[in-house]
């Protein structure tokens, strides 16, 4: 039987990426940007999880009715998008009380189970985060990447595929932890990690492999695909930035949605929670 995949959204603007190194010119389009995405997934009659950004949220209340009223799931991704690394704890706690508060007030009681850090932010010196989700009643976490390929991201040594995570060290399996972890899975071939389920990755890296590459991982487990609204939308401004950050940011925006629909012909999603068994 085929694989049924987890499928995320991170659904925050053009301007929260890192990369952009905090230039934030006034110009708001989360709401065309992801309306692509939900004509697509409606197309595919596919359901997935969006992890949304606070602010977005404040801002676009009528975007998080939508995507609620269509079925997906609603995850968090922080309030103002800032890494853990630029947060502490109580810093934090505040964004997942600002975030709560937007979202109850757009929705009512609702209850969010998933969280993914902005910029795979979760590692050993940000582990201070998972007492907090718990706190707030999160059910799983979904922001290990367990390849270390950037100074900020990246906890090598990792599980790959989903498992009870321990407090005290993100690396380790707790079978009484109350949080469960779906890591990003790279594509493993002997030692080397090839991260190939979304983003940047799925932008530079040619269909073929990536339909190869996917199903490899598919034969031990599903894999978690993540994607931004703003990676597929012809109208992100591109920023003058250094040739790396632009190369990262704004690759293949052009034919982005074509790959995610390719994807969605190729293989079957849902949302995390339903792969996790938490529906
Ligand atoms: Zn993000």
């Amino acid at each position: 039987m085929e694989k049924l995949n987890a499928l995320s959204i991170d659904l925050e603007e053009w301007f929260h990426s890192e990369l952009l190194g905090g230039q934030r010119p006034p110009l708001f389009q989360a709401p065309e940007a992801t309306q692509q995405v939900l004509d697509l997934l409606d197309r595919y009659q596919t359901k997935g999880t969006f992890f949304i950004v606070g602010e977005v949220a404040e801002r676009h209340p009528e975007l998080v009715r939508l995507i609620f009223e269509k079925g997906h799931e609603i995850g968090c991704h922080g309030f103002s998008h800032h890494p853990l690394w630029k947060l502490d704890e109580d810093l934090f706690r505040q964004e997942m009380r600002r975030f709560h508060s937007v979202v109850e007030g757009i929705l009512g009681k609702v209850v969010i189970k998933g969280f993914r850090a902005p910029c795979f932010s979760l590692d050993n010196r940000t582990k201070w985060a998972l007492q907090t989700l718990v706190d707030f009643g999160y059910r799983y976490d979904a922001s290990i990447f367990p390849v270390k390929l950037n100074p900020h991201y990246g906890v090598s040594g990792a599980p790959m595929r989903p498992y009870r995570i321990s407090l005290t060290d993100v690396r380790e399996e707790d079978p009484s932890s109350p949080l469960i972890e779906f890591p990003t899975p790279p594509l493993a071939i002997g030692k080397l990690k090839i991260p190939i389920a979304g983003g940047f990755y799925l932008r530079i890296f040619p269909l073929s492999f990536l339909h190869w590459g996917l199903k490899r991982i598919n034969r031990h487990q599903p894999f978690l695909l993540y994607f931004h609204p703003w990676e597929g939308y012809a109208e992100t401004p591109r920023l003058k930035l250094s040739f790396t950050n632009r190369l990262i940011s704004y690759y293949g925006i052009h034919s982005a949605l074509k790959k995610l629909e390719f994807l969605l012909n190729h293989f079957k999603f849902a949302r995390v929670d339903q792969i996790l068994g938490l529906r």
